[in-house]
């Protein structure tokens, strides 16, 4: 028996740092997350705080930025993090990810000296939390038409609004908020607490339950101009943002879809059916051998793509189709995976059915795979289809 990464020799493709990185994470999400996480994500209610000390003891909070705290890591490496805690639940990775690649490098990107110093050594150390607010009620997949204002009033700034959708929000000590100016869209630090900025969690969600989604209220919300991000201006502030979690995303669903298909290769050598074990059945066979194929293909494009970003050469419409194409296959294969499990694989007690209701957020989030074909189909043809 060879296992579906094993197929592809895909360790040959990592530095013997980036396998030791890769299983320290493997190990502690074993000890800390793997026991407790179906329980998280049945109840609705996951420890923060406690996760992101231990998150931040592990290393992996912004591990691919440089300095303050941080461990300025490659990006095959973030990206193996990213794979080994999303095989845990995308509901992990979503806290890392918001932490580190939106929340904190906004800072690290676009942030004075001083609200680096203030705010990147705790986040890196898991000690303070951060969330990235760009969606509004209205505006999901169009950021430009947002309709939070901030406007200058004296030396201040006075933020109006809603942000809806927002990960870490409830347990952030600082968010970034994205707001349009009389200069254009500006983001802004606005630390937990500050008088008529207020929070409310989403209920009753399906997917994600392990990872708290927020809405952020802004009513008057009074600001020094210290809380602006200095270096970010327009809507390619957050976007650039947005690129580096979705470069976390083309390896994090791979780690979902992998759980899955080793769950469902050891269910189905277990299983009998019809007097025989399910995985000798021919029908079994094509449709692991279907779903590791894809698998391999995702993580020889996650691992090319990480390659890419390394050199400094990765264009936004590549993370676009490592986005696209390994959510998309990541669900398909959690889907398959369900069907070899049968009734069992409608249970909390096997990962299978939460990771494909989890990766259902994250075909949504980090933009959306019609937008992300979108910006492809721009590409090849160098037309428009969207604004
Ligand atoms: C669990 C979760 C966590 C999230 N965390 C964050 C966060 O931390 N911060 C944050 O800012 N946001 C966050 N989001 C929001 C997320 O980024 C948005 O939901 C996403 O961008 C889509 O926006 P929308 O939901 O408003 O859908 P819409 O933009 O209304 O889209 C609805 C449908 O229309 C399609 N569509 C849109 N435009 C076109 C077009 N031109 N042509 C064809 N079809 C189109 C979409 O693809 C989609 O299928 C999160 C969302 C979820 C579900």
């Amino acid at each position: 028996m060879i296992t579906p990464t094993a197929l592809f020799a895909f360790d040959t493709l990592l530095t013997e740092e980036e396998r030791e990185i890769r299983n320290t994470v493997r190990r502690v999400c074993d000890r800390e997350i793997r026991p407790h996480v179906a329980e998280w994500f049945e109840t609705g209610e996951l420890p923060a705080r406690e996760l992101a000390r231990t998150l931040g003891s592990l290393g992996v909070l912004g591990m691919h930025l440089e300095g303050y705290g941080c461990a300025g890591m490659g990006a095959v490496s973030y990206g193996l993090a990213c794979l080994e805690l999303e095989a845990a639940d995308s509901g992990l990775r979503s806290l890392v990810s918001v932490q580190g690649s939106l929340a904190m490098y906004a800072i690290w990107k676009y942030g004075s000296e001083e609200q680096k110093q203030e705010w990147l050594p705790a986040m890196a150390a898991g000690e303070g939390i951060g969330c990235f607010g760009l969606t509004e009620p209205d505006f999901g997949s169009d950021p430009a038409g947002m309709r939070t204002t901030a406007k200058r009033e004296g030396g201040d700034w006075v933020l109006n609004g809603t942000k809806m959708w927002i990960t870490n929000g409830s347990v952030s000590d600082v968010a970034v908020v994205w707001a349009r100016t009389d200069e254009g869209v500006r983001g802004f630090l606005v630390p937990a607490g500050t008088p008529g900025f207020t929070v409310n969690d989403v209920k009753h969600k399906i997917s994600l339950r392990a990872s708290v989604t927020s809405e952020l209220v802004l009513d008057g919300v009074r600001l020094p101009d210290a809380a602006l991000l200095p270096g970010a201006r327009g809507l390619s502030g957050p976007l650039g943002c947005l690129n580096e979690a979705r470069f976390g995303i083309v390896f994090g669903a791979m780690g979902a879809a992998l759980d899955c298909l080793e769950t469902a290769i050891a269910y189905a050598g277990d299983r009998e059916v019809f007097a025989r074990p399910l995985a000798s059945y021919q029908l079994t066979q094509e449709k692991l051998a279907d779903m590791a194929l894809e698998l391999g293909k995702g993580l020889l494009l996650a691992v090319h793509l990480g390659r890419l970003k390394e050199a400094g050469t990765i264009t936004p419409e590549q993370v676009s189709a490592g986005k696209l194409n390994n959510v998309r296959e990541a669900l398909e294969i959690a889907r398959k995976c369900r069907t070899l499990l049968g009734a069992s694989g409608i249970t909390l007690e096997y990962p299978v059915i939460r990771h494909a209701v989890n990766l259902e957020s994250v075909l949504t989030y980090e933009g959306t795979s019609e937008i992300h074909s979108l910006v492809l189909g721009k590409a090849l043809t160098g037309i428009a289809a969207f604004h």
